[in-house]
């Protein structure tokens, strides 16, 4: 935040050296629901679209996108301090996504005719879904464009107009989408860019939207619930997590320690979806913990992963290793001196008892806990002995299916680590302290929709329920209808 203009401008910086980068105007409350007021309108014209217009228009953007991949891919990536390829890839994913919910939103959300059961079997029923109107969209810094993609693509599909509240950490990105977004636009206000700190996101929570879509730390999840429930509008929570892993005996261990190790390292450990704890059979512990240790002794910082792009958070970092070392854990790579000053080389951490902040806290660094567990069973409850509950992975040739559906998440892995984030038919978002509602997948399309019913008659017959002159004929009727249907005892 700017000294002199305290509450006019803040600045970005480049997480490699703390240099600003750029200074952004914030948007005060006044601006904020002035935005709100113009979205609310344009929803109006970007409903009428249709599915049809709408998806053109998505695809339309898809292209820009796609087209300037490189120029997005090095914004991210400068912002963020991510390698450009990890930036890059980001960004493709975010497109894929936009891509699904263009195409997909017309079949997902079309209106259906439902039957109206034997008692009400004159009428015709319908149910459409019908767009909120204005969304809210709060975003998080460590996916800059591949996190409110997920909300701003399936919104905007849906039928509503957006506000953007990117990251203070990553604003660039947010102005440079809404940019992108005004070349195609066909009139103004659809998609629109606001600026600041956390006080704009909670201007924007305070404002006339409709719904919001938050996605950042539980701690604020929770402010920003709060501040919703006074104005009873609903909101989707995507939150952090504790994401652990499950190594069975029957695992292939070479490739879960490859995988699990770039699932907890890349992007310096922060992705909500990242692995943060291991749990592995004892009889395979051995070997998996000399093959994870010898493959992280070759990843480099500044090479493989970036820095820290929020400063405050090696700290945090640095608290729970030291926790977990005062605790007794045993460092496999890695020590209390590993956390640098923008950079933590990676650290992996064994036997740490369980009441540690390494396994309770997210830690969103390039850190990893390994437990040894007696059986399958106790890797379970283990695994789900967290208030966080986003993702997992499984490793086993087996028993992947039994064991991941025993677990307490939103998404599990058999296998493989992250890929259902790339996955745009697949619903995204936790449970516990992880979040609610969510984002991707048809589910996603549903998210910013709400359900509209309509029934009307389709015939007349000659007993009528819903006046005041029903007859008595009409009361046996129904009471010996209901007897006929739902009397027998089953089992
Ligand atoms: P954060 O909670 O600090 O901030 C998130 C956003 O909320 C920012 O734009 C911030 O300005 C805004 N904000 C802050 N206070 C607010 C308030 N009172 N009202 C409204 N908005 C407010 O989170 P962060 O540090 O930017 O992001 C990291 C967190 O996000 C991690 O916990 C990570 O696990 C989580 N995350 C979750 C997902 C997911 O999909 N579940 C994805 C990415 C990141």
């Amino acid at each position: 935040m700017n000294g002199t203009d305290s509450l006019l401008t803040f600045a970005s910086h480049d997480p490699k050296t703390g240099e600003v980068l750029k200074e952004f105007h914030i948007t005060d409350q006044a601006n904020v629901n002035a935005i709100v007021v113009d979205a609310r309108l344009a929803s109006l014209a970007w409903q009428a679209l249709g599915f049809e217009g709408r998806k053109r228009v998505l695809l339309n953007w898809c292209s820009v996108l796609t087209e300037n991949l490189n120029e997005i891919g090095s914004l991210i990536a400068t912002e963020t301090g991510k390698p450009v390829g990890d930036a890059t890839l980001e960004a493709s994913l975010a497109i894929g996504h936009l891509a699904w919910a263009a195409k997909n939103a017309g079949r997902v959300l079309k209106s259906h005719v439902r039957p109206s059961g034997i008692l009400m079997f004159n009428m015709k029923s319908e149910v459409e879904r019908s767009p909120m109107g204005v969304v809210g969209v709060i975003g998080p810094w460590n996916y800059p464009i591949f996190t409110p993609m997920g909300s701003i693509a399936y919104a905007l599909a849906a039928g509503n107009t957006v506000v953007f509240k990117p990251s203070q950490f990553a604003p660039a990105v947010g102005d440079w989408l809404a940019h992108s977004f005004a070349t195609i636009a066909p009139f103004p206000n659809i998609f629109s860019v606001i600026q600041g700190l956390g006080d704009t996101g909670q201007f924007l929570t305070k404002s006339k939207v409709d719904k919001i879509s938050f996605t950042g730390s539980t701690r604020t999840a929770k402010l920003v619930a709060a501040t919703c429930a006074e104005r009873m509008i609903p909101v989707v929570l995507e939150c952090g997590g504790k994401d652990p892993v499950i190594v069975a005996q029957d695992a292939d261990i070479n490739k879960a320690a490859e995988n699990v190790l770039w699932s907890a390292m890349s992007n310096a450990g922060q992705t909500c979806i990242g692995a943060e704890r291991v749990y592995v059979v004892e009889e395979v512990a051995d070997a998996f913990i000399e093959k994870i240790t010898a493959l992280a002794k070759k990843i480099e910082p500044g090479k493989n992963y970036g820095p820290a792009t929020m400063p405050s958070q090696l700290g945090v970092i640095q608290s729970h290793i030291d926790d977990a070392a005062a605790k007794g854990a045993k460092f496999a790579l890695g020590n209390t001196t590993s956390v640098g000053e923008r950079y933590v080389e990676p650290v992996i951490m064994l036997d740490v008892p369980e009441g540690s902040l390494a396994i309770t806290d997210e830690t969103f660094g390039p850190t990893l806990t390994i437990n040894r567990t007696a059986s399958i069973e106790e890797a379970i409850s283990l695994a789900n002995a967290t208030r966080y509950g986003l993702a997992a992975s499984v490793w086993s040739k087996r028993h992947g299916h039994h064991i991941a559906s025993q677990l307490q998440c939103g998404m599990v892995s058999i296998n493989s680590v992250i890929a259902f984030a790339a996955i745009a038919s697949v619903p995204f978002g936790g449970v516990k302290d992880s979040g609610y509602g969510r984002i991707h997948g048809p589910e996603g399309l549903m998210e910013f929709t709400y359900p509209r019913t309509i029934i009307s008659p389709r015939f007349k017959i000659p007993i009528e329920f819903t006046t005041f002159s029903r007859t008595r004929f009409a009361d046996n009727f129904i009471k010996t209808l209901i007897k006929f249907l739902h009397s027998k005892v089953v089992g």
